[in-house]
């Protein structure tokens, strides 16, 4: 899967590679380098609502939705089994388009694979239940596939994103359209090509490329759409939400964080550390569950900030792709740019860097999209910085006196997605999980989730749930069946 720019990677639909109706296309650049990378096909509304008029049809005529699920099961079992087969250059591919480190693209791939075996084993459980009524009838519900499910993924975890909804969703027998981010289209297009291999019915699995308000809006607005599943921006995803509403067309909505991390006056100093440099400079803060308000004890904040700091010095900056790099570049130059944009806001608030606070300007990385990890404190509360994502490596630090103040803290923000507490205290972790106002809690833990565990957001940082046994649930309808058995005792 070697890919230069002559590698063409086009629109999938209805298990072709198809170049787009204008024909126009977008060069990529590496975001080590800003050097060309690849091209990739720009498709085009027409597009849009062709992949959803072949995805209708697909439904329809092959067996996919009717077939035995066990069926589907083992057709995603193949898939993740090819997808393991070829994970190094599948982990290549993500980490020359995306730009983060090769361990973290393959723990990426990993965790894809991981998600089909789940589904897989999930696809012949999609069962209706009986329910008892008066008189001699019969009640029961079939859980039925919806149809042509949309799914509008980002650029941050590209093909991890885009499979968490798109597997539960073949799983439970719809039919497929996946919009990738424009900036990281790579890894989709390689996949739905696999899914071919593995037996996916031709048109089951298709993915328009494309400028999202473009090809994007248009899959939500197609009459065929019969679900929206959105992972980005709450601007992009609130305007999507009321484009589907029209048709009453349900969304689930992944959005933003601003993940608060507490750290109680007996927590252990090193492993929060650790776990607080993982969790805001793992794929170079561009993350929306990103570990990015650290709330320290005041007793404990000058150890605390230290170790931040020497954990952010000593990470080594680079181009994903070489041995031995521990944070990439942005994805891209723009959004180098507005991550620069809010540390010269937190330093015209008043607030102080005490790591990083610009761009990496060896001969290596200067021409990368490359900031150095960041750690500001003294950043009043009021700040665009500490009340907005950021979406880079920058962690803002304030302290508290009380657990009191802290959870207050905590939950003064619009976002509620993930959040953290640190101390060697069972009831107070337990008791602060329950009061923090967030999708999920870690318990001395970095941010991490598992194909079985759900992930949601609360408040502005989305709407329903991804992954675990409901995941199959938003993708699926329940019908009634209300039948007189006739017979013994007349009905009342
Ligand atoms: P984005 O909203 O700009 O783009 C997301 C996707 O939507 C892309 O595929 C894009 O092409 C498409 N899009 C853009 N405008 C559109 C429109 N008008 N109509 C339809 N589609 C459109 O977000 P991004 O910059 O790619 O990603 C960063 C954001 O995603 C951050 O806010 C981050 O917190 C959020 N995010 C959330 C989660 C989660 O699980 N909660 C996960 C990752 C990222």
């Amino acid at each position: 899967m070697a890919t230069t720019l002559e590698t063409a990677y086009d629109l999938f639909i209805g298990g072709k590679d198809q170049p787009g109706s204008t024909g126009e296309q977008r060069i990529l650049l590496d975001p080590a380098t800003n050097e060309p990378l690849a091209r990739a096909a720009l498709g085009s509304r027409d597009d849009a609502h062709a992949a959803m008029e072949v995805a209708d049809r697909a439904f329809r005529e092959s067996n996919w939705a009717t077939e035995d699920g066990a069926r589907r099961g083992r057709a995603l079992w193949k898939l993740a089994t090819l997808l393991e087969a070829n994970a190094d250059a599948f982990a290549r591919l993500e980490t020359l388009n995306q730009g983060k480190p090769l361990r973290e693209a393959r723990g990426d791939i990993g965790y894809v694979v991981r998600t089909i075996e789940y589904f897989a084993g999930l696809a012949d459980k999609v069962e209706g239940e009986t329910i008892p009524v008066p008189g001699t009838r019969f009640d029961y519900t079939i859980r039925e596939p919806l149809g042509v499910t949309v799914h509008i993924a980002p650029w941050n975890y590209p093909l991890v994103l885009a499979m968490r909804s798109v597997v539960p969703a073949l799983a439970a027998g719809n039919a497929v359209v996946l919009k990738p981010a424009s900036l990281t289209p790579l890894t989709a297009v390689a996949l739905a090509r696999l899914a071919k291999e593995a037996g996916i019915p031709d048109g089951i699995l298709n993915v328009v490329l494309g400028n999202g308000a473009e090809v994007g809006e248009a899959l939500v607005q197609d009459a065929h759409c019969r679900s929206v599943t959105f992972t980005g921006s709450g601007e992009v995803g609130s305007r999507l939400a009321l484009l589907a509403a029209s048709r009453l067309v349900p969304t689930t909505l992944e959005l933003g964080g601003k993940g608060p991390v507490l750290v109680l006056p007996d927590a252990d100093v090193d492993r929060a550390a650790k776990a607080i440099g993982y969790g805001i400079f793992g794929n170079a803060g561009q993350m929306c569950w990103a570990a990015s308000r650290l709330l320290v004890h005041e007793s404990l904040r000058e150890p605390l900030v230290e170790r931040v700091r020497a954990i952010a010095d000593r990470l080594k900056l680079g181009p994903g792709i070489q041995d031995g790099v521990e944070m990439g570049p942005l994805v891209s130059k723009e959004q180098a740019e507005h991550v620069l944009d809010y540390i010269e806001v937190a330093r015209a608030d008043g607030g102080k860097v005490v790591a990083g606070g610009s761009r990496a300007t060896e001969d290596a990385l200067r021409a990368g999209n490359f900031v150095r990890p960041t750690v500001l404190v003294d950043v009043p509360a009021t700040s665009r910085v500490v009340r907005e994502e950021i979406f880079g490596p920058v962690l803002v630090v304030t302290s508290f006196r009380d657990v009191d103040e802290a959870v207050r803290l905590a939950n003064d923000t619009s976002f509620g997605l993930l959040s953290a507490v640190w101390t060697r205290d069972l009831g107070a972790a337990h008791s602060v999980a329950r009061r923090l106002e967030s999708g999920m809690v870690m318990i001395n833990e970095s941010p991490m989730t598992f194909p079985q565990t759900p992930f949601a957001g609360v408040k502005s940082s989305g709407l329903g749930y991804e992954q675990g046994l409901r995941a199959l649930e938003p993708f699926t309808r329940r019908k009634n069946v209300l039948v007189q058995l006739g017979g013994g005792k007349r009905p009342a």
